[in-house]
Protein backbone atom coordinates (compact mmCIF):
# COMPACT_ATOMS: atom_id res chain seq x y z
CA UNK A 1 0.00 0.00 0.00
CA UNK A 2 1.27 3.20 -0.71
CA UNK A 3 0.71 5.78 2.53
CA UNK A 4 0.54 8.53 0.83
CA UNK A 5 -3.01 7.63 -0.37
CA UNK A 6 -6.14 5.82 0.77
CA UNK A 7 -6.40 7.33 4.59
CA UNK A 8 -7.52 11.11 3.98
CA UNK A 9 -10.34 12.23 6.01
CA UNK A 10 -13.87 12.20 5.70
CA UNK A 11 -14.69 14.68 3.11
CA UNK A 12 -15.48 17.95 5.26
CA UNK A 13 -17.17 20.67 3.22
CA UNK A 14 -15.61 24.47 2.68
CA UNK A 15 -16.87 27.61 3.34
CA UNK A 16 -18.76 28.23 -0.30
CA UNK A 17 -16.57 30.62 -2.53
CA UNK A 18 -18.82 32.54 -4.96
CA UNK A 19 -19.26 31.08 -8.18
CA UNK A 20 -18.10 32.50 -11.58
CA UNK A 21 -18.14 31.83 -15.28
CA UNK A 22 -15.49 29.85 -16.18
CA UNK A 23 -12.98 30.80 -18.90
CA UNK A 24 -12.61 28.74 -21.99
CA UNK A 25 -9.63 26.57 -21.05
CA UNK A 26 -7.39 25.50 -24.18
CA UNK A 27 -4.45 23.25 -23.32
CA UNK A 28 -0.96 25.02 -22.41
CA UNK A 29 -1.32 28.36 -21.04
CA UNK A 30 -4.77 29.35 -20.35
CA UNK A 31 -6.42 33.09 -20.86
CA UNK A 32 -7.53 33.96 -17.27
CA UNK A 33 -9.33 37.00 -17.68
CA UNK A 34 -12.02 38.19 -14.26
CA UNK A 35 -12.48 40.70 -12.10
CA UNK A 36 -10.98 38.47 -9.32
CA UNK A 37 -7.68 39.59 -11.19
CA UNK A 38 -8.74 43.25 -11.22
CA UNK A 39 -9.44 43.14 -7.85
CA UNK A 40 -5.14 42.71 -7.43
CA UNK A 41 -4.42 46.23 -8.50
CA UNK A 42 -5.92 47.64 -5.20
CA UNK A 43 -3.97 45.07 -3.42
CA UNK A 44 -0.79 44.58 -5.52
CA UNK A 45 1.14 41.39 -4.46
CA UNK A 46 0.66 41.21 -0.93
CA UNK A 47 1.78 37.68 0.92
CA UNK A 48 4.86 36.27 -0.15
CA UNK A 49 5.34 33.60 2.09
CA UNK A 50 7.18 35.35 5.40
CA UNK A 51 8.52 31.71 6.70
CA UNK A 52 8.41 28.14 5.11
CA UNK A 53 9.67 25.80 7.88
CA UNK A 54 6.97 25.41 10.16
CA UNK A 55 7.26 25.48 14.02
CA UNK A 56 5.75 22.62 16.62
CA UNK A 57 5.45 23.52 20.37
CA UNK A 58 4.38 21.42 22.89
CA UNK A 59 1.49 22.64 24.90
CA UNK A 60 2.18 21.68 28.86
CA UNK A 61 0.43 23.72 32.21
CA UNK A 62 2.45 26.78 30.90
CA UNK A 63 0.58 27.31 27.61
CA UNK A 64 -3.06 25.51 28.47
CA UNK A 65 -4.61 29.05 28.76
CA UNK A 66 -7.08 29.94 25.63
CA UNK A 67 -5.38 34.09 25.20
CA UNK A 68 -2.03 31.88 25.34
CA UNK A 69 -3.33 29.31 22.54
CA UNK A 70 -3.78 32.75 21.01
CA UNK A 71 -0.86 33.91 21.56
CA UNK A 72 1.37 30.91 20.37
CA UNK A 73 -0.67 30.96 17.25
CA UNK A 74 -0.03 34.57 16.26
CA UNK A 75 3.55 34.53 17.31
CA UNK A 76 4.12 31.46 14.39
CA UNK A 77 2.85 28.15 15.98
CA UNK A 78 1.70 26.45 13.20
CA UNK A 79 1.15 22.79 14.89
CA UNK A 80 0.53 21.97 18.69
CA UNK A 81 2.20 18.86 20.22
CA UNK A 82 -0.10 17.23 22.73
CA UNK A 83 1.36 14.45 24.61
CA UNK A 84 0.27 11.51 26.22
CA UNK A 85 3.47 10.77 28.43
CA UNK A 86 2.08 12.30 31.03
CA UNK A 87 -2.21 12.70 32.38
CA UNK A 88 -4.88 10.49 31.04
CA UNK A 89 -6.05 10.07 27.29
CA UNK A 90 -9.40 12.14 28.42
CA UNK A 91 -7.23 15.04 29.55
CA UNK A 92 -5.49 14.84 26.49
CA UNK A 93 -8.22 15.28 24.67
CA UNK A 94 -9.53 18.29 26.67
CA UNK A 95 -6.50 19.69 25.45
CA UNK A 96 -7.40 18.92 21.84
CA UNK A 97 -10.95 20.81 22.13
CA UNK A 98 -9.83 23.74 23.75
CA UNK A 99 -7.11 24.25 21.13
CA UNK A 100 -9.31 23.13 18.25
CA UNK A 101 -11.62 26.08 19.99
CA UNK A 102 -8.73 28.52 20.20
CA UNK A 103 -6.75 28.55 17.51
CA UNK A 104 -8.64 26.59 14.49
CA UNK A 105 -6.24 26.76 12.09
CA UNK A 106 -3.47 25.16 13.95
CA UNK A 107 -2.49 21.23 13.42
CA UNK A 108 -3.06 19.32 15.99
CA UNK A 109 0.26 16.22 16.84
CA UNK A 110 -0.81 13.99 19.31
CA UNK A 111 1.86 12.00 20.44
CA UNK A 112 1.71 8.67 21.79
CA UNK A 113 4.86 7.24 24.67
CA UNK A 114 5.44 4.06 23.67
CA UNK A 115 7.28 1.98 26.03
CA UNK A 116 9.20 4.92 27.85
CA UNK A 117 9.78 3.88 31.26
CA UNK A 118 10.13 6.53 34.23
CA UNK A 119 11.22 6.33 37.42
CA UNK A 120 8.41 7.06 40.53
CA UNK A 121 8.32 11.54 41.11
CA UNK A 122 11.06 13.44 43.03
CA UNK A 123 9.42 15.74 45.05
CA UNK A 124 9.13 18.99 43.87
CA UNK A 125 12.42 20.79 43.21
CA UNK A 126 14.05 17.43 42.56
CA UNK A 127 17.31 15.96 43.61
CA UNK A 128 21.50 16.58 42.60
CA UNK A 129 23.66 13.12 42.21
CA UNK A 130 27.12 13.63 42.62
CA UNK A 131 29.52 11.69 40.81
CA UNK A 132 30.51 8.38 42.57
CA UNK A 133 27.57 8.54 44.62
CA UNK A 134 26.24 5.08 45.29
CA UNK A 135 22.35 4.50 45.33
CA UNK A 136 19.51 1.77 44.92
CA UNK A 137 17.15 1.28 42.11
CA UNK A 138 13.91 -0.36 43.41
CA UNK A 139 11.05 -1.82 41.00
CA UNK A 140 8.46 0.87 41.42
CA UNK A 141 5.82 -1.70 42.93
CA UNK A 142 7.68 -0.98 46.14
CA UNK A 143 7.77 2.56 46.20
CA UNK A 144 5.52 5.42 45.20
CA UNK A 145 8.37 8.26 45.31
CA UNK A 146 12.00 8.66 44.52
CA UNK A 147 14.89 10.07 46.49
CA UNK A 148 18.59 10.68 46.27
CA UNK A 149 19.37 7.64 47.84
CA UNK A 150 16.50 5.29 46.47
CA UNK A 151 15.09 5.49 42.55
CA UNK A 152 11.67 3.84 41.98
CA UNK A 153 11.37 2.51 38.44
CA UNK A 154 7.96 2.16 37.04
CA UNK A 155 8.52 -1.05 35.75
CA UNK A 156 9.50 -4.15 38.07
CA UNK A 157 11.05 -6.36 35.32
CA UNK A 158 13.49 -3.97 34.05
CA UNK A 159 15.21 -3.70 37.89
CA UNK A 160 14.74 -7.63 38.08
CA UNK A 161 16.77 -8.12 35.16
CA UNK A 162 19.52 -5.46 35.80
CA UNK A 163 23.15 -6.95 36.45
CA UNK A 164 26.37 -6.02 37.56
CA UNK A 165 28.24 -3.69 34.80
CA UNK A 166 24.75 -2.61 33.01
CA UNK A 167 24.99 1.22 32.52
CA UNK A 168 21.48 3.22 33.48
CA UNK A 169 20.40 6.60 31.66
CA UNK A 170 18.19 8.50 33.59
CA UNK A 171 16.80 11.79 31.62
CA UNK A 172 17.78 13.36 28.80
CA UNK A 173 20.27 15.06 30.62
CA UNK A 174 22.93 13.06 30.69
CA UNK A 175 22.83 11.41 34.65
CA UNK A 176 24.32 7.60 34.41
CA UNK A 177 24.49 5.07 36.65
CA UNK A 178 26.75 1.89 36.35
CA UNK A 179 24.86 -1.10 38.34
CA UNK A 180 27.19 -2.22 41.00
CA UNK A 181 25.18 -5.68 41.85
CA UNK A 182 21.85 -7.22 43.14
CA UNK A 183 21.27 -6.35 47.01
CA UNK A 184 17.55 -7.59 48.45
CA UNK A 185 15.08 -5.58 46.77
CA UNK A 186 16.87 -3.72 44.45
CA UNK A 187 19.73 -3.55 42.70
CA UNK A 188 22.61 -0.89 43.77
CA UNK A 189 24.37 1.58 41.39
CA UNK A 190 27.47 3.92 41.34
CA UNK A 191 26.72 8.08 39.61
CA UNK A 192 29.04 7.75 37.26
CA UNK A 193 28.10 10.76 35.87
CA UNK A 194 25.70 13.46 38.38
CA UNK A 195 23.25 16.11 37.60
CA UNK A 196 19.70 17.11 38.71
CA UNK A 197 16.95 15.21 38.64
CA UNK A 198 13.13 16.42 38.54
CA UNK A 199 9.51 15.13 38.14
CA UNK A 200 9.61 11.79 36.58
CA UNK A 201 13.01 11.62 34.47
CA UNK A 202 13.38 8.47 31.93
CA UNK A 203 14.90 5.15 32.33
CA UNK A 204 17.35 3.97 29.48
CA UNK A 205 18.25 0.37 30.80
CA UNK A 206 20.04 -2.33 28.30
CA UNK A 207 18.16 -3.84 25.44
CA UNK A 208 17.42 -6.88 27.33
CA UNK A 209 15.40 -5.43 30.35
CA UNK A 210 13.65 -3.27 28.17
CA UNK A 211 10.30 -4.05 26.70
CA UNK A 212 10.08 -3.80 23.00
CA UNK A 213 7.31 -3.28 21.15
CA UNK A 214 5.76 -0.35 20.40
CA UNK A 215 3.15 0.86 20.17
CA UNK A 216 2.23 -0.47 23.22
CA UNK A 217 -1.49 -1.78 24.13
CA UNK A 218 -1.88 1.36 26.26
CA UNK A 219 -0.74 3.01 22.99
CA UNK A 220 -3.43 1.40 21.04
CA UNK A 221 -6.33 2.14 23.36
CA UNK A 222 -5.03 5.55 23.34
CA UNK A 223 -5.16 5.90 19.96
CA UNK A 224 -8.61 4.69 19.46
CA UNK A 225 -9.65 7.45 21.36
CA UNK A 226 -7.65 10.12 19.18
CA UNK A 227 -9.53 8.44 15.80
CA UNK A 228 -13.14 8.68 17.39
CA UNK A 229 -11.61 12.31 18.22
CA UNK A 230 -10.55 12.95 14.76
CA UNK A 231 -7.46 13.99 15.42
CA UNK A 232 -5.28 15.20 12.37
CA UNK A 233 -1.71 13.49 13.26
CA UNK A 234 -0.18 10.98 15.95
CA UNK A 235 3.20 10.56 16.54
CA UNK A 236 4.32 6.94 17.19
CA UNK A 237 7.33 7.03 19.59
CA UNK A 238 10.20 4.38 19.94
CA UNK A 239 9.57 3.08 16.19
CA UNK A 240 11.94 0.52 15.42
CA UNK A 241 10.85 -0.90 12.29
CA UNK A 242 8.09 -0.98 9.44
CA UNK A 243 6.20 -3.30 11.08
CA UNK A 244 5.59 -1.23 13.71
CA UNK A 245 4.24 1.38 12.06
CA UNK A 246 2.32 -0.83 10.00
CA UNK A 247 0.50 -2.04 13.72
CA UNK A 248 -0.46 1.31 14.65
CA UNK A 249 -1.58 1.65 10.76
CA UNK A 250 -4.08 -1.17 11.63
CA UNK A 251 -5.11 -0.05 14.46
CA UNK A 252 -6.04 3.66 13.40
CA UNK A 253 -7.89 2.39 10.38
CA UNK A 254 -8.93 3.77 6.80
CA UNK A 255 -9.59 7.87 7.09
CA UNK A 256 -7.22 7.76 10.45
CA UNK A 257 -4.70 10.30 11.08
CA UNK A 258 -1.17 10.96 9.14
CA UNK A 259 1.04 9.07 11.19
CA UNK A 260 4.65 10.23 12.05
CA UNK A 261 7.74 7.93 12.92
CA UNK A 262 9.59 9.04 15.75
CA UNK A 263 13.55 7.80 15.25
CA UNK A 264 14.91 7.89 18.88
CA UNK A 265 16.62 4.15 18.92
CA UNK A 266 19.26 2.53 17.08
CA UNK A 267 17.39 0.09 15.32
CA UNK A 268 14.91 3.05 13.89
CA UNK A 269 17.80 4.46 12.22
CA UNK A 270 18.68 1.50 10.77
CA UNK A 271 15.53 0.83 9.33
CA UNK A 272 14.58 4.11 8.30
CA UNK A 273 13.76 3.39 4.72
CA UNK A 274 11.27 0.69 5.51
CA UNK A 275 9.82 3.16 8.27
CA UNK A 276 9.89 5.60 5.48
CA UNK A 277 7.88 4.02 3.01
CA UNK A 278 4.98 3.34 5.79
CA UNK A 279 4.82 6.18 7.60
CA UNK A 280 3.29 9.87 6.71
CA UNK A 281 5.75 12.00 8.52
CA UNK A 282 8.96 11.52 10.48
CA UNK A 283 10.51 12.99 13.83
CA UNK A 284 14.50 13.15 14.72
CA UNK A 285 13.72 12.58 18.30
CA UNK A 286 16.82 13.99 19.36
CA UNK A 287 16.44 13.39 22.91
CA UNK A 288 16.12 9.75 23.16
CA UNK A 289 18.41 9.50 20.19
CA UNK A 290 20.94 11.28 22.18
CA UNK A 291 20.75 8.40 24.78
CA UNK A 292 20.72 5.30 22.86
CA UNK A 293 23.27 6.05 19.97
CA UNK A 294 26.67 8.41 20.98
CA UNK A 295 25.90 11.99 21.29
CA UNK A 296 27.82 12.77 18.83
CA UNK A 297 26.71 11.05 16.37
CA UNK A 298 23.10 12.85 16.47
CA UNK A 299 23.72 15.71 13.94
CA UNK A 300 25.14 13.04 11.64
CA UNK A 301 21.26 11.64 12.07
CA UNK A 302 19.81 14.45 11.98
CA UNK A 303 20.91 15.33 8.85
CA UNK A 304 20.52 11.62 6.94
CA UNK A 305 16.83 11.37 8.45
CA UNK A 306 16.02 14.85 7.11
CA UNK A 307 17.88 13.49 3.71
CA UNK A 308 15.61 10.38 3.65
CA UNK A 309 12.42 12.17 4.59
CA UNK A 310 12.96 14.61 1.64
CA UNK A 311 13.95 11.57 -0.50
CA UNK A 312 10.13 9.81 0.44
CA UNK A 313 8.13 13.30 0.05
CA UNK A 314 7.56 12.92 4.06
CA UNK A 315 7.69 15.93 6.05
CA UNK A 316 10.71 15.90 8.62
CA UNK A 317 10.04 17.92 12.28
CA UNK A 318 13.49 17.87 13.93
CA UNK A 319 12.96 18.28 18.25
CA UNK A 320 14.08 18.36 21.36
CA UNK A 321 16.24 20.62 23.44
CA UNK A 322 16.85 23.89 20.27
CA UNK A 323 16.27 26.45 23.04
CA UNK A 324 16.30 24.23 25.72
CA UNK A 325 17.72 27.63 27.93
CA UNK A 326 14.59 29.12 27.57
CA UNK A 327 12.58 26.96 29.39
CA UNK A 328 14.17 29.75 32.52
CA UNK A 329 15.61 32.21 30.46
CA UNK A 330 14.11 35.23 28.39
CA UNK A 331 16.79 34.83 25.44
CA UNK A 332 18.86 31.56 23.68
CA UNK A 333 22.47 30.55 23.85
CA UNK A 334 23.75 31.34 20.39
CA UNK A 335 24.56 27.38 20.14
CA UNK A 336 21.05 27.48 20.19
CA UNK A 337 20.68 30.04 17.40
CA UNK A 338 22.48 28.14 15.43
CA UNK A 339 21.26 24.95 16.22
CA UNK A 340 17.65 26.06 14.76
CA UNK A 341 19.36 27.75 11.52
CA UNK A 342 20.88 24.44 10.97
CA UNK A 343 18.53 22.62 10.97
CA UNK A 344 16.54 25.20 8.60
CA UNK A 345 19.49 24.87 6.16
CA UNK A 346 19.56 21.09 6.48
CA UNK A 347 16.43 21.38 5.00
CA UNK A 348 14.16 20.33 8.02
CA UNK A 349 10.40 20.77 7.67
CA UNK A 350 9.78 21.97 11.04
CA UNK A 351 11.28 22.56 14.16
CA UNK A 352 9.96 21.69 17.07
CA UNK A 353 9.59 22.79 21.33
CA UNK A 354 9.57 20.65 24.06
CA UNK A 355 9.57 22.12 27.48
CA UNK A 356 10.41 25.14 26.29
CA UNK A 357 6.65 25.76 25.75
CA UNK A 358 5.27 22.99 27.94
CA UNK A 359 6.51 24.34 31.00
CA UNK A 360 9.08 27.29 30.12
CA UNK A 361 8.68 30.68 31.85
CA UNK A 362 7.61 32.72 28.62
CA UNK A 363 5.99 30.03 25.96
CA UNK A 364 5.13 32.63 23.53
CA UNK A 365 8.37 34.83 23.84
CA UNK A 366 10.11 31.44 22.95
CA UNK A 367 7.86 30.84 19.71
CA UNK A 368 8.95 34.39 18.37
CA UNK A 369 12.48 33.86 19.16
CA UNK A 370 11.98 30.52 16.76
CA UNK A 371 10.26 31.68 14.06
CA UNK A 372 12.71 35.02 13.97
CA UNK A 373 15.77 32.42 13.70
CA UNK A 374 13.56 30.87 10.96
CA UNK A 375 12.75 33.62 8.99
CA UNK A 376 16.46 35.23 8.93
CA UNK A 377 17.90 31.92 8.09
CA UNK A 378 15.54 31.23 4.89
CA UNK A 379 16.76 34.48 3.61
CA UNK A 380 20.29 32.77 2.81
CA UNK A 381 18.39 29.42 2.00
CA UNK A 382 19.89 28.36 -1.92
CA UNK A 383 16.11 26.89 -3.39
CA UNK A 384 17.05 26.43 -6.65
CA UNK A 385 20.15 24.62 -5.54
CA UNK A 386 18.01 22.39 -3.37
CA UNK A 387 15.55 21.90 -5.81
CA UNK A 388 17.89 20.99 -8.60
CA UNK A 389 20.15 18.52 -5.93
CA UNK A 390 17.02 16.28 -5.50
CA UNK A 391 16.56 12.55 -7.52
CA UNK A 392 13.48 11.35 -8.18
CA UNK A 393 11.25 10.80 -5.34
CA UNK A 394 11.21 7.36 -3.92
CA UNK A 395 8.13 5.82 -4.22
CA UNK A 396 7.55 1.58 -3.45
CA UNK A 397 4.85 0.44 -6.29
CA UNK A 398 4.50 -0.05 -9.84
CA UNK A 399 5.45 2.93 -12.69
CA UNK A 400 1.65 3.69 -12.93
CA UNK A 401 1.15 4.05 -9.62
CA UNK A 402 -0.55 7.24 -8.30
CA UNK A 403 1.94 7.61 -6.27
CA UNK A 404 4.35 7.41 -8.90
CA UNK A 405 2.95 9.75 -11.08
CA UNK A 406 2.41 12.28 -8.18
CA UNK A 407 6.03 12.22 -8.13
CA UNK A 408 6.84 12.35 -12.05
CA UNK A 409 4.37 15.47 -12.37
CA UNK A 410 5.35 17.39 -9.52
CA UNK A 411 9.32 16.85 -10.89
CA UNK A 412 7.39 18.52 -13.93
CA UNK A 413 6.08 21.23 -12.11
CA UNK A 414 8.87 22.47 -10.21
CA UNK A 415 10.95 22.31 -13.04
CA UNK A 416 8.56 24.04 -15.14
CA UNK A 417 7.87 27.34 -12.17
CA UNK A 418 11.61 27.82 -12.02
CA UNK A 419 11.92 28.22 -15.78
CA UNK A 420 8.57 30.17 -16.17
CA UNK A 421 9.75 32.10 -13.04
CA UNK A 422 6.07 31.49 -12.03
CA UNK A 423 4.35 33.73 -8.90
CA UNK A 424 3.05 30.45 -7.38
CA UNK A 425 2.85 26.65 -7.15
CA UNK A 426 -0.80 25.46 -6.93
CA UNK A 427 -1.32 22.10 -5.79
CA UNK A 428 -5.05 21.01 -6.04
CA UNK A 429 -5.61 18.64 -3.73
CA UNK A 430 -7.90 16.76 -1.38
CA UNK A 431 -5.74 14.63 0.41
CA UNK A 432 -2.42 16.65 0.41
CA UNK A 433 -0.60 14.11 -0.95
CA UNK A 434 0.14 16.03 -4.35
CA UNK A 435 1.08 19.26 -2.21
CA UNK A 436 3.88 17.00 0.18
CA UNK A 437 5.49 15.90 -3.10
CA UNK A 438 5.61 19.01 -4.65
CA UNK A 439 6.72 20.97 -0.39
CA UNK A 440 10.09 18.23 -1.13
CA UNK A 441 11.63 20.69 -3.66
CA UNK A 442 11.16 23.67 -1.30
CA UNK A 443 10.15 26.21 -4.09
CA UNK A 444 11.09 30.02 -3.75
CA UNK A 445 7.54 30.68 -4.88
CA UNK A 446 4.26 30.71 -2.79
CA UNK A 447 3.14 26.57 -2.89
CA UNK A 448 -0.55 27.51 -2.24
CA UNK A 449 -2.51 23.88 -1.80
CA UNK A 450 -6.81 24.35 -2.66
CA UNK A 451 -8.66 21.90 -1.07
CA UNK A 452 -12.13 21.09 -0.10
CA UNK A 453 -11.04 19.22 3.42
CA UNK A 454 -10.16 21.36 6.37
CA UNK A 455 -8.75 18.61 7.76
CA UNK A 456 -6.26 18.24 5.07
CA UNK A 457 -5.48 22.14 5.65
CA UNK A 458 -4.64 21.18 9.34
CA UNK A 459 -2.69 17.88 7.91
CA UNK A 460 -0.71 20.50 5.70
CA UNK A 461 0.58 22.99 8.61
CA UNK A 462 3.71 20.26 9.22
CA UNK A 463 4.78 20.58 5.75
CA UNK A 464 7.31 22.75 4.33
CA UNK A 465 6.16 25.88 3.03
CA UNK A 466 2.43 24.89 2.34
CA UNK A 467 -0.30 27.80 2.45
CA UNK A 468 -3.88 26.64 2.14
CA UNK A 469 -7.10 27.69 1.18
CA UNK A 470 -10.51 26.00 1.15
CA UNK A 471 -12.31 25.60 -2.30
CA UNK A 472 -15.89 23.72 -2.88
CA UNK A 473 -16.07 20.38 -4.70
CA UNK A 474 -16.05 20.30 -8.19
CA UNK A 475 -16.82 18.13 -10.91
CA UNK A 476 -14.46 18.26 -13.38
CA UNK A 477 -10.66 19.09 -13.72
CA UNK A 478 -10.88 22.53 -15.84
CA UNK A 479 -13.81 23.55 -12.93
CA UNK A 480 -10.96 22.52 -10.21
CA UNK A 481 -8.12 24.41 -11.42
CA UNK A 482 -10.55 27.22 -12.19
CA UNK A 483 -11.38 27.63 -8.94
CA UNK A 484 -7.92 27.16 -7.50
CA UNK A 485 -6.93 29.64 -9.48
CA UNK A 486 -9.22 32.39 -8.60
CA UNK A 487 -8.85 31.99 -5.21
CA UNK A 488 -5.51 32.13 -5.74
CA UNK A 489 -5.50 35.73 -7.10
CA UNK A 490 -7.78 36.35 -4.77
CA UNK A 491 -6.22 35.30 -2.14
CA UNK A 492 -2.85 37.53 -3.30
CA UNK A 493 -1.16 35.16 -4.34
CA UNK A 494 -0.85 36.40 -7.82
CA UNK A 495 -1.58 38.80 -10.10
CA UNK A 496 -2.88 40.09 -13.90
CA UNK A 497 0.69 38.95 -16.24
CA UNK A 498 1.92 36.52 -14.00
CA UNK A 499 2.30 32.57 -14.76
CA UNK A 500 0.98 29.91 -12.02
CA UNK A 501 1.53 26.43 -12.33
CA UNK A 502 -1.27 23.80 -11.45
CA UNK A 503 -1.76 20.71 -10.15
CA UNK A 504 -4.96 19.24 -10.54
CA UNK A 505 -6.03 15.73 -11.10
CA UNK A 506 -9.60 13.97 -11.83
CA UNK A 507 -12.23 14.43 -9.14
CA UNK A 508 -14.21 11.54 -10.26
CA UNK A 509 -11.62 9.44 -10.59
CA UNK A 510 -11.90 5.70 -8.15
CA UNK A 511 -8.15 6.78 -7.01
CA UNK A 512 -6.97 10.41 -6.28
CA UNK A 513 -3.84 10.87 -8.76
CA UNK A 514 -2.63 14.06 -9.39
CA UNK A 515 -2.09 13.26 -13.45
CA UNK A 516 -2.97 17.24 -14.90
CA UNK A 517 -0.28 20.10 -15.13
CA UNK A 518 -1.32 23.19 -16.48
CA UNK A 519 0.50 26.74 -16.59
CA UNK A 520 -1.78 28.99 -16.63
CA UNK A 521 -1.27 32.93 -17.12
CA UNK A 522 -3.08 35.41 -15.32
CA UNK A 523 -5.09 37.82 -17.49
P1 LIG B 1 9.68 12.94 23.50
O1 LIG B 1 10.21 12.69 22.04
O2 LIG B 1 9.82 14.40 23.82
O3 LIG B 1 8.27 12.49 23.46
O4 LIG B 1 10.56 12.05 24.34
C1 LIG B 1 11.19 13.49 21.44
C2 LIG B 1 12.60 13.04 21.71
O5 LIG B 1 12.83 11.97 22.29
O6 LIG B 1 13.49 13.78 21.29
MN1 LIG C 1 11.40 10.56 22.99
Amino acid sequence: MDADFGHAGAMETAPDVDVQPRPSVRQGVTRFASEAAGRLSVSGRPRHPQRRTRIVATIGPASDAPETLRALAAAGMDVARVTLAHGSVGEAIARVRALRSAAPEVGILADLPGPKIRTAPFAEGGVVLAAGAELKLVPGSTAHGSTAEEIAVAADEVVHALEEGDHVALGDGGVSLLVLGTVPGGVMARVRSGGRLQGRPGVTAPARSMQLTTPTADDLVRLEALVAEGIDLVAVSFVRSRADMERARAAAGPGGPMLVAKIETREGVDELDGILEVADGVMVARGDLGVRVPLEDVPHHQKHIIRAGVRFGRPVITATQMLESMINAPVPTRAEVTDVANAVLDGTSAVMLSAETAVGVDPVNVVATMARIVARTEEDFDYVAWGDSLGAQQVSGPASSPARITAAITGAAWRAAVEQDAAAIIACTRSGATARAISRYRPSMPVVATTPSPRTQRQLTVSWGIETLGVPEAESTDDVVWFAVKRVVEAGYARSGDVVVVLAGSPDAAVPVADTLRLVRVG
